[in-house]
């Protein structure tokens, strides 16, 4: 039950954080695993620590998702290593701080450009290959941050991380009928190095309005993803899943204190 051992993998934004962790999960299962980034330095560092972790081929492939013609060519590098595409994360996203007073139009753009967009243009270009495996699976990484939660500065992302959600449900039902199913993994926060750019203050504050008390790692929403790849998972499509050690739950901070 759940195999993954020759399945052909592509993680966009997995050079690090939870991209990387998607990406050892499924390459320490035995899947074949491309990793898409714009940084060939890092993606290229990433390689040569997932290649120690399994059995399958490991492939790195430049992308920048904002820029649909990018991402064909994404789709169409990974297909070409590894004759198809199985199973698509569409992971790569940027959190940079704009507080609504001063967010400029080109935050706005930037934020939405990536997250949204880049997710739509990654799923677009990978439906050839994924239609053609008779069980296509598209993992989104949203966040609890704007459909469930919010925090100030982060409004432009939250509605881009909303946005990817609705995306999903109409996705989920247009790609039904070709054997692909499209999921979400809705992170809390996941000690990631975009996260520890944020700094100490926020990452303490954050570990405490957290019932199991400590940030998230990687591999916990690689679990998930790992899981929604299965072929046991194929009749889960268009939901979204929280994994954040429970920092939903707490109605106020009086329900953490014992
Ligand atoms: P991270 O540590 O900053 O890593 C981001 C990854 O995305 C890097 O590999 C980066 O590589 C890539 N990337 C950024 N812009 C890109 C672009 N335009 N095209 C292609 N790749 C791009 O971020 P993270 O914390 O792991 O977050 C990853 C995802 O999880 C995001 O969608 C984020 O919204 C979501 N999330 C994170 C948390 C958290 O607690 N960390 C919580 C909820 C949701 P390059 O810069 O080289 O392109």
């Amino acid at each position: 039950m759940f195999a993954l051992a020759g399945k052909n993998v592509l993680v966009t934004g997995a050079t690090k954080g939870i991209g990387y962790g998607i990406a050892a999960v499924f390459a320490t299962a035995g899947a074949n695993v491309a990793i898409a980034a714009r940084s060939q330095a890092d993606l290229d560092a990433a390689v040569s620590r997932l290649d120690a972790l399994g059995s399958g081929r490991i492939v790195a492939v430049t992308v920048d998702v904002a820029d649909p013609q990018s991402c064909r060519d994404m789709a169409a590098a990974t297909a070409a290593a590894f004759g198809g595409i199985d199973v698509l994360c569409a992971n790569a996203g940027i959190f940079p701080e704009a507080p609504l007073d001063t967010m400029t139009p080109d935050d706005l753009a930037t934020v939405l450009d990536v997250n949204v967009k880049g997710t739509v243009y990654s799923v677009q270009a990978c439906l050839e290959q994924l239609a053609a495996s008779r069980a296509g699976r598209v993992i989104l990484t949203s966040s609890i941050t704007g459909p469930v939660t919010g925090f100030p500065g982060w409004s432009h992302y939250g509605a881009s991380k909303a946005a990817q959600l609705g995306f999903m449900r109409t996705a989920a039902i247009e790609l039904a009928p070709r054997g692909i199913t499209v999921n979400a993994v809705l992170p809390g926060n996941i000690l990631t190095e975009g996260l520890r750019d944020m700094g100490e203050d926020y990452l303490a504050g954050m570990a405490r309005s957290i019932p199991a008390g400590t940030l998230g790692t990687p591999e916990d929403i690689g679990h998930l993803a790992a899981f929604l790849a299965t072929d046991e998972a194929r009749y889960i499509t268009g939901q979204s899943i929280v994994v954040d050690g429970g920092q939903i739950l707490p109605e106020s901070l009086d329900a953490l204190a014992g």
